[in-house]
């Protein structure tokens, strides 16, 4: 390697994990939307010296030591005994349960709500008030900022934090911890059993198409109005909801599920694997033993390191969570997601994604995601 290219420009397959911006002691990265409409790092070559922090902690790079890993995690079935929080989140309402256990204790909260804009971005939350636009799945890649240097920052106060996020984000958040020397004890990680991330430009398309004029005041993509095993995404102005459809009958919910624009690096994710990258890592208990099965969610959890399993422990001892320990083989027949981040890519994706800037939305989701359903794609619509 040159001394001229030792920054992340030499990497191809970036996650948009945002720790390379956070590391750059000489400000010399900055976060823009690729061609693709993803999140990636941009250097400032004048302004680089070369001094290679961005890709020690890039996490595609170096994926971080698992030495504080169980050797396999303990896996639960579980939710959130208040049925409110249990159906105002994606799965069994776990996340808030432990948010609360944090806020409680006078830690910060780092999880993902909106920009103005509509698109999700990573929020601090040091209070209650501030905790419901983080609930709840967002089937877009957020936008990080400088959440990282603000933990560590929050750390050095001697604040306990915890961060929620995809796989990725949790790995490079790690390695950024560990470049920056924050004291790990002070910083409870949580993953996401995490299908992909979707591009924000495609999402900002069909949102401005399709609710250009409109007040939204909420964006639910898991609302549970028709459970939590057929959810529907719903969209919300100040008096009500103004748009509710089943998730494959909304044409970006559509598009996300047949894969059709994810992250290029989410077909062959390096960290949708065991061990996981949290202390904690949350999803979705599909397949659920029938003895189980509730519309209200239910939670996978895997508890990864002693850290993870001291948080978790303290929801079941305050008796707000049930909590049933299962096979891990129970957990990952019906959500092989857990265990392997391999899925085939559609061969329209990057067509497609080429198409976003200059095409309709009604465009491409007649020509891509209707008839892609259909195994069947026509080239003229
Ligand atoms: C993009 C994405 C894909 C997912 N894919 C799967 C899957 O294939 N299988 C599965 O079992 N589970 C998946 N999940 C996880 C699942 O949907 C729930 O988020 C999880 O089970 C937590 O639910 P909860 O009820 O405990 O809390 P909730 O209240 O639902 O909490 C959701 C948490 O996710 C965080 N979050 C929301 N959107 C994003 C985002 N875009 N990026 C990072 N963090 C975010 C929120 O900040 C919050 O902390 C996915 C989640 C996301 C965001």
């Amino acid at each position: 390697m040159s001394s001229s290219n030792k920054n992340v420009s030499i990497v191809n397959v970036c996650s948009g994990c945002f720790a390379c911006y956070n590391v750059c002691p000489a400000g010399a990265i900055e976060i823009v939307l690729s061609r693709e409409g993803f999140y990636v790092p941009k250097i400032d070559k004048s302004l680089c010296t070369n001094c290679g922090l961005c890709l020690k902690v890039c996490p595609v790079v170096n994926a971080p030591s698992s030495e504080d890993r169980f050797s396999e995690p303990k896996v639960y079935i579980s939710w959130s005994l208040d049925e409110k929080t249990r159906l105002n989140s994606s799965s069994g309402g776990l996340y808030p349960e432990l948010a609360k256990l944090i806020l409680e204790n006078g830690g910060i909260v780092f999880a993902v709500g909106w920009n103005k804009e509509w698109l999700p971005q990573h929020k601090e939350v040091s209070d209650y008030s501030q905790l419901s636009e983080t609930l709840g799945s967002k089937y877009v890649q957020s936008y990080v900022g400088d959440t990282y240097r603000r933990i560590a920052e929050l750390t050095e106060y001697g604040k306990k934090v915890l961060f929620v996020g995809t796989p990725c984000q949790v790995a490079g958040l790690r390695n950024f911890i560990k470049q920056r020397r924050v004291i790990e004890d002070s910083v409870f990680l949580v993953d996401l059993v995490c299908f992909g991330t979707p591009s924000p430009s495609v999402f900002k398309k069909y949102l401005t198409e399709n609710f250009n004029n409109k007040k939204i005041t909420a964006i639910s993509f898991r609302d549970k109005v028709t459970g939590w095993s057929t959810s529907s995404f719903s969209i919300y102005d100040k008096t009500s909801r103004i748009y509710s459809v089943p998730l494959f009958k909304d044409s970006f919910l559509r598009g996300f599920l047949i894969k059709l624009y994810l992250t290029r690096i989410c077909y062959s994710c390096p960290f949708s694997k065991l061990p996981r990258q949290g202390d904690i890592t949350l999803g979705d208990f599909w397949g659920v033993p029938d003895k189980y099965k509730d519309e209200k969610g239910v939670s996978v959890v895997l508890v990864n390191s002693e850290k993870g399993e001291e948080l978790f422990n303290q929801l079941r001892e305050k008796q707000i969570i049930f909590a049933e320990q299962v096979s891990l083989e129970t957990a990952t027949k019906s959500n092989p997601r857990i265990v392997s981040g391999h899925m085939k890519m559609p061969n329209e994706r990057d067509k497609l994604l080429m198409e976003i800037h200059s095409k309709s939305w009604k465009y491409i989701s007649r020509k891509y995601i209707n008839l892609s359903v259909l195994g069947d794609l026509l080239e003229e619509v």
